[in-house]
């Protein structure tokens, strides 16, 4: 039996990562919420984030997000 541990939502800054899944394929990378540039996937080069100077918009599906970068 495994035990998921549950981490508490707290308020934090607005950037943060976030772990998305590519809908192509399914590979899961790791993109920055206000990233710079475009984030494209690894294995099939979909576009999965693009910057727009503030909060990225992000494509791909956000499965989760990482509270300690
Ligand atoms: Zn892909």
């Amino acid at each position: 039996m495994m035990l998921m541990k549950r981490s508490k939502v707290i308020p934090k800054p607005s950037s943060q990562f976030l772990s998305v899944e590519c809908k192509k394929c399914n590979n899961s990378m790791v993109v920055y919420s206000h990233t710079t540039s475009k984030i494209y996937c690894k294995v099939c080069n979909e576009l999965l984030a693009e910057n727009t100077g503030g909060k990225a918009i992000i494509y791909g599906k956000i499965i989760k997000r990482l509270d300690n970068p």
